[in-house]
């Protein structure tokens, strides 16, 4: 029997063993996958023990996705550009990490039909996803990318850090100002929600959904988030009301999942069980 995990802090809530344990009864692997709470402090032993077990490979979620870097023996180009790896391969006795959220996200709109070569693209947002985003959209081949947080600070340094990488697609920073906002919604063929701002948990979705200048984005525009708790957030409500065509947040995690799967296995990822997996309930809330 294989074995596979995701490590998080904490984890309880992934939905990746779901997935992954359907993918591999599905095409009649002998391998299991287990969710692994390992608080930061404990990251380097747990990846000692990664190796020691012979664990065949891993997702790997907030908070580690960065502190793992330097305990793997290879971080691929991709994983280094967005700063974060989310899949870990084993070959032999090496763990080389890399980073499949990216090409995940444009797997997911591709699918929904969105056309991203030339694309005019806001994000909102400069966290972790919101940096996986650009990098994914940028290789991708969009025109520009507009990132917008609530600190300009942030944006301006995610802009800095990823021009280089980056070029030649047009990056840019813009604040959640009135005005800034606007302005760039007006020039968006498709707007990333990528901020936590939407979460189920969070409190004031509804009144960010209806602080966004939604309905000066171009009648065209696509309107995603990642955010898949809801699976129709605040901000896909708003955009659907509006005539946008929306994408949610599960196809991300689907396709990013469905890419660590190809890595691991070599084989095609059975995607419709796994997005099956995924809609449904989990079978032990606590679990
Ligand atoms: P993160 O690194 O913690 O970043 C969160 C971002 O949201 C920050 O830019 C933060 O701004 C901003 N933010 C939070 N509340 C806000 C508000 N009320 N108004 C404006 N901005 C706000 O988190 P992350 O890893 O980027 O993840 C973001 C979301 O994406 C998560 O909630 C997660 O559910 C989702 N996600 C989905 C997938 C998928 O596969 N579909 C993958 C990854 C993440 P500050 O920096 O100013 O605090």
């Amino acid at each position: 029997m294989k074995l596979y995990g995701v490590l998080g802090h904490p984890v309880g809530h992934s939905r990746s063993p779901a997935m992954h344990n359907r993918a591999f009864q599905t095409l009649g692997i002998a391998a299991t996958y287990l969710a692994f709470e390992v608080s930061p402090e404990r990251l380097p032993d747990a990846i000692r023990g990664v190796r020691a077990l012979g664990i065949r490979g891993l997702n790997v979620t907030l908070p580690h996705k960065t502190a793992i870097m330097p305990l793997l023996d290879e971080v691929d180009a991709v994983a280094r550009g967005i700063g974060a790896v989310n899949t870990v391969l084993r070959d032999g006795e090496r763990l080389l990490g890399t980073n499949t959220d990216a090409e995940g996200l444009c797997r997911a709109l591709l699918e929904a039909g969105v056309t991203l070569p030339g694309a005019r693209v806001t994000v909102l947002g400069a966290g972790g996803a919101a940096r996986a985003s650009v990098v994914g959209l940028a290789r991708a081949g969009v025109q520009s990318v507009t990132i917008a947080a609530r600190s300009l600070e942030r944006a301006e340094a995610l802009v800095a850090e990823l021009v280089g990488f980056l070029a030649p697609v047009t990056l840019q920073a813009a604040s959640f100002e009135p005005s800034s906002l606007a302005t760039a919604f007006a020039q968006t063929d498709l707007l990333v929600q990528a901020t936590s701002a939407t979460l189920e948990s969070s409190p004031d979705a509804e009144r960010f959904a209806k602080s966004l200048p939604l309905a000066g984005l171009p009648r065209s525009a696509w309107v995603t988030d990642l955010v898949y708790r809801p699976l129709e957030t605040a901000v896909l409500r708003e955009a659907s009301a509006l005539g946008h065509r929306t994408v949610d947040g599960l196809g991300m995690l689907l396709h990013q999942g469905a890419l660590a799967f190809e890595h691991w296995t070599g084989r095609p990822a059975p995607i419709a069980s796994m997005r099956a997996a995924l809609l449904e309930p989990p079978s032990d809330p606590s679990d």
